[in-house]
């Protein structure tokens, strides 16, 4: 080693050995450990804090299709976790679901058949056998106070919502009996014009512009009543009409943001939010993929369109097992799910257009089949969505609006108006 060298070398260790840099490199790598650890932990306790508020709080979600489901795939026992489906007790109560509004969903057929009443009649029925086969875990709600008082029991209200104004069969006196029934809500029509208003899913010549002339008698009904009016599937000018007659606020037990699914009428335009909240009332978020982003909206319809040729060449129906088996195996290949965090977006669009008194949960679960996101599969999940609103800076009070109090408002003031009438 030559004398420069060995100068060089000193002078380094030098510098290695100071003090000064000795601390400065230590500190330094202690900061960044301690950082990590604090920001881990920091999650950890956002998750925990969901977790706890999703307990505390009585999360009501306005649309479940058990009775459907039921229906479809015979009767479950619901008390124990289902391998199939995605609503049960168990995770229910894990994920703090106290309040499903259980759909009693007739299809748009029933109006060219007839029966809708009679079918209405037995998804009720099934509703009832739930709470009576497990009376310590269920029971119906038919109004608020019962709801409030079967979850400080320990137990889920299942309230019940009517999807399609089908089943009243033309006849205003069903509205009364209906609400003797349970039902706490309709909703005016589904996938096809009815004899009160058109349907949003119907792209042809609309049957009445929106809103019939029974349509307007019967909303008029539901408001003495005491039926929630439920907006989710109807048409835009439906919409409207409906909020002029409406004396009470309306529900959207099952809408998402049309921002994010331009031109899908299904969900709610902005000026609509906007109309709806006008007058008090509440758009309950979808959580279904194809609700939630365009994105997964357009992978469903690829996927659909595959599915469909392969039953042409074919030659096979939806209900062939082969084309079954091909439907699942393009749905595998090709996934069509958002993320939980889509579906936050759809809360924070809700609540910078119009507040936080607008906007509730409106799930689908059981409805949408298997197009739920990742992060919110079945009610168990309900706190991933708490967590991450609390991550974008909502309150507890916020939270506690949404998890319940937003839609408890129009389903008191709507017990109250018809309490007014009588
Ligand atoms: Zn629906």
């Amino acid at each position: 080693m030559n004398l420069s060298n060995e100068k060089k070398h000193s002078k380094l260790a030098k510098i290695l050995l100071n003090p000064i840099f000795l601390f400065l490199i230590v500190a330094s790598s202690m900061w960044s450990v301690w950082d990590i650890t604090k920001s881990e932990s920091s999650e950890e306790l956002l998750m925990k804090k969901a977790n706890e508020l999703a307990q505390k709080f009585i999360i009501t979600d306005g649309h479940i299709d058990v009775p459907w489901r039921l229906h479809k795939g015979g009767y479950e026992d619901l008390s124990v976790r289902t391998p199939g489906g995605d609503f049960d007790f168990i995770r229910a109560k894990e994920g703090g679901l106290d309040v499903p509004f259980m759909s009693i969903y007739v299809p748009a057929t029933y109006q060219e058949t007839g029966g809708a009443k009679a079918m209405a009649e037995e998804l009720i029925q099934s509703v009832e056998k739930i709470t009576t086969d497990h009376p310590d875990k269920f029971e119906v709600a038919y109004n608020v106070a019962d709801a409030e008082r079967i979850v400080s029991e320990g137990k889920i209200a299942l309230p019940m919502g009517m999807e399609n104004g089908a089943p009243l069969e033309g006849d205003l006196s069903n509205v009364k009996y209906f609400h003797e029934r349970g039902i706490s809500y309709i909703t005016l029509t589904h996938s096809e014009d009815n004899d009160i208003c058109d349907s949003s899913y119907n792209l042809g010549e609309r049957t009445h512009k929106g809103l019939s002339e029974f349509g307007a008698e019967v909303v008029k009904e539901m408001n003495k009543v005491g039926i929630m009016i439920d907006i989710s599937h109807v048409s835009d000018d439906a919409f409207y009409q409906i909020m002029d007659v409406t004396e009470v606020p309306a529900i959207a037990s099952h809408s998402s943001a049309r921002h994010f699914t331009p031109g899908f009428e299904r969900n709610m335009s902005d000026d609509m939010i906007k109309r709806l909240a006008e007058n008090g009332g509440v758009i309950q978020i979808n959580f279904g993929s194809s609700f939630v982003t365009k994105e997964s909206q357009d992978k469903r319809s690829a996927n659909s369109e595959k599915a469909k040729k392969y039953m042409n060449e074919n030659n096979l129906t939806s209900d062939d097992q082969s084309a079954k088996d091909f439907a699942r195996k393009v749905a595998e290949e090709n996934p069509v799910f958002c993320d939980v965090i889509d579906v936050a977006d759809h809360f924070d669009h809700v609540v910078n257009l119009v507040g936080i008194d607008h906007v509730g949960f409106g799930s689908d679960y059981d409805g949408v089949g298997d197009t739920l996101p990742y992060g919110l599969k079945d009610p168990s999940d309900f706190p991933n969505l708490i967590y991450h609103l609390l991550k974008r800076g909502y309150s507890e009070e916020d939270i506690e609006k949404i998890c319940y109090k937003n839609v408890w408002r129009v389903w008191k003031a709507t017990e109250e108006f018809a309490g007014s009438q009588s």
